[in-house]
């Protein structure tokens, strides 16, 4: 097949993990003859130094006409002045926005080899394999009131609307088809009328899918059993901010940041795919960054925008290889121990693929 890839490496370790991304779909493109044409554009940070702008109209545009989006991470001490009129995350926001990107895909992988570097018990991890479904452009992060007077009181309203919930709540349920048909929505009905709402719409919609088995918590019971039995979990659907919450949460059982993939989904095939850590300005530059978040972010590229499956499958299953040969970069070596660098890691993932 072919398939047009913008790759948006942004700033820190962004271009590091993101050029063993970039390897690897050449890898996948090489075996499978497809044909995947991979164009870096600024973004972030460096788009702000170049071109005073963190998301430029060309970088945008070619976004927009692109099958999916890879980035790396943008921001950094540079622009972190809280107060300055052009931020690195702004291009961001206005990228999942002008893309229409509602539903954020977290998995959280659990590859045995690595539960050491878990602080939960061992055997707590055996069989644990998360996948958050995150609604990212509603609830209380986009409310329509947010205020701070000179006075004693502040606002953010909570708002959720009966569609926003059921196309979010859709792309969980057909997740988990693909899955264990188990899905866990995060809700707090008890004393949020938006979250009894939410309960409403998702049973609604989980109607049409009687296949998948769905289950509803409230968001403080479930933060604690996430911890106590997170095998017991497959999908979890949450809102903005108990997704965001939750999904940090969990992330500490895969054993490092370095580690997690995400995907950010809209209503059609496109996607923005990017690992869930930040620029890591304090490792930048070194080659010693772990690239695996920005690998299985590829592999979710493959399955959701190009739907290649199998090739996706072969990724994942080519870093869970060389994670079993006991390769390891910084971020998972035990004091003492011998690292690799992102490239060595980037170049074993192909070996193995
Ligand atoms: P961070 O994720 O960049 O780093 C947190 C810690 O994890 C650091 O010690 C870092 O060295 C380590 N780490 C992160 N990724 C790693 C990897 N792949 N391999 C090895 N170690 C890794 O978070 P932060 O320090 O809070 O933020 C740094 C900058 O990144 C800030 O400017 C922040 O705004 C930005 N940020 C960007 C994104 C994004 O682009 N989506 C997300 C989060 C933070």
């Amino acid at each position: 097949m072919q398939a047009n890839i913008v790759l948006l490496p942004g700033d820190g370790i962004g271009p590091e993990v993101t050029a063993e991304a970039a390897r690897i779909l050449t890898a996948v493109a090489d075996l499978g003859g497809h044909e995947f044409q991979l164009d870096s554009h600024p973004m972030g940070g460096n788009a702000i130094d170049d071109f005073q702008n963190p998301l430029p109209p060309t970088t945008l545009a070619s976004c927009k006409e692109a099958d999916a989006v890879l980035l790396g991470a943008v921001g950094g001490p540079k622009w972190s002045d809280p107060t300055a009129e052009l931020r690195p995350e702004q291009g961001l926001l206005d990228l999942r926005a002008e893309l229409g990107l509602f539903a954020n895909l977290r998995p959280v992988p659990v590859f045995e080899s690595l539960a050491p570097f878990a602080p939960l018990k061992p055997e707590l991890l055996r069989g644990v394999d998360l996948l958050f479904v995150r609604e990212l452009t509603g609830g209380i992060y986009f409310g329509p009131r947010h205020e701070q007077g000179d006075g004693d009181v502040a606002y953010d309203t909570l708002v959720y609307s009966t569609a926003e919930v059921e196309r979010v709540a859709r792309v969980a349920l057909r997740a988990a088809r693909g899955r264990s048909r188990k899905v866990a929505s995060i809700d707090k009905a008890n004393v949020l009328a938006s979250m009894r709402l939410w309960r409403r719409s998702v049973t609604e919609v989980a109607g049409a899918y009687p296949d998948v088995e769905v289950t509803h918590h409230l968001v403080d019971a479930f933060a604690m059993q996430l911890m106590r039995s997170p095998a017991d979990y497959d999908v979890i659907l949450a809102g903005n901010m108990f997704g965001d919450i939750l999904s940090d949460e969990a992330a500490i059982l895969a054993g490092s940041l370095g580690m997690l993939p995400s995907a950010s989904l809209g209503s059609g095939k496109q996607g923005l795919y990017e690992p869930v850590h930040g620029s890591a300005p304090d490792i930048a530059g070194r080659g010693i960054a772990n690239p695996i978040g920005a690998i299985l972010s590829a592999a979710m590229l493959l399955r959701h925008s190009l739907e290649l499956d199998a090739e996706a499958s072969n990724v994942e299953t080519a870093v869970a290889a060389v994670l079993d040969d006991g390769l390891r970069t910084a971020d998972l070596v035990s004091e003492g121990g011998q690292a690799v660098s992102t490239d060595e890691m980037g170049r074993a993932v192909e070996a193995k693929l």
